[in-house]
Formats: structure tokens, C-alpha cells, sequence
């Protein structure tokens, strides 16, 4: 099957989401090492974008609701944060490895 988008050109690669066969130019990514069109990639982008964000969030919501939680039944004492910013840590890291953001690589610049 050509190019979708150019029937002239060699198509080097299939997208790993869309399966739409992708000259060089439309390669436009790379998603975990896969080939990815522009559409698709940008998308993978986005949903590891709001991971990001997401496990940001979690974090610093964690270390807050710990801190208040452990200060109301211990009262503030210097180890409450210290076990406060470990445990929000590690429950960023756990959201990460829930959603596992994959690794997008752009591969060139596309023209709309
Ligand atoms: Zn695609
Ligand atoms: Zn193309």
C-alpha cells in the first residue's frame, strides 16, 4: 500500500497505532521505537504530556494530604516531612508506572 497522503513516494514504514503505510515524510515519529504518522504521535505526545502533569499533581497533593493527615495524629515534627516527601515520591512514581508515558521522538518537522 502507498502513502496516504503522498501515492507517488516509497512508503518506508507502517504507523505501529494507525497501521497507514508512511513514506519518509510522514514518518514523523517514533513512539517507543515504533514509526508513528504526525497525528498519531502528536496524540502519544499529549496523553505523556498529561501523564507528566498528572503525576505532578498526584505528588503534590500526596505530600499535602499526608502532612495533614500525619500532623493531625503525630503533630508537626521534622520526620512527618521528611516521610511526607518520600511517600508522595513514590506514589508519583507508582502513577508513572500505571500509565507507563511512552517515548515520543519527533523525527522531523511536518508541514500541515
Ligand atoms: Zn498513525
Ligand atoms: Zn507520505
Amino acid at each position: 500500500m502507498p502513502c496516504a497522503v503522498h501515492p507517488d513516494a516509497e512508503p518506508v514504514a507502517k504507523c505501529w497505532a494507525c497501521e497507514k503505510s508512511l513514506c519518509d515524510e510522514c514518518h514523523a515519529f517514533d513512539v517507543d521505537g515504533q514509526p508513528a504518522c504526525a497525528a498519531c504521535g502528536a496524540d502519544q505526545r499529549g496523553t505523556g504530556e498529561a501523564i507528566g502533569g498528572a503525576q505532578l499533581a498526584v505528588t503534590a497533593l500526596g505530600y499535602l494530604g499526608f502532612l495533614a493527615v500525619a500532623v493531625s495524629l503525630f503533630k508537626p515534627r521534622p520526620i512527618v516531612g521528611g516521610l511526607g516527601a518520600i511517600f508522595a515520591i513514590a506514589f508519583g512514581r507508582a502513577v508513572a508506572i500505571f500509565f507507563k508515558p511512552r517515548v515520543v521522538v519527533r523525527r522531523r518537522r511536518v508541514e500541515a
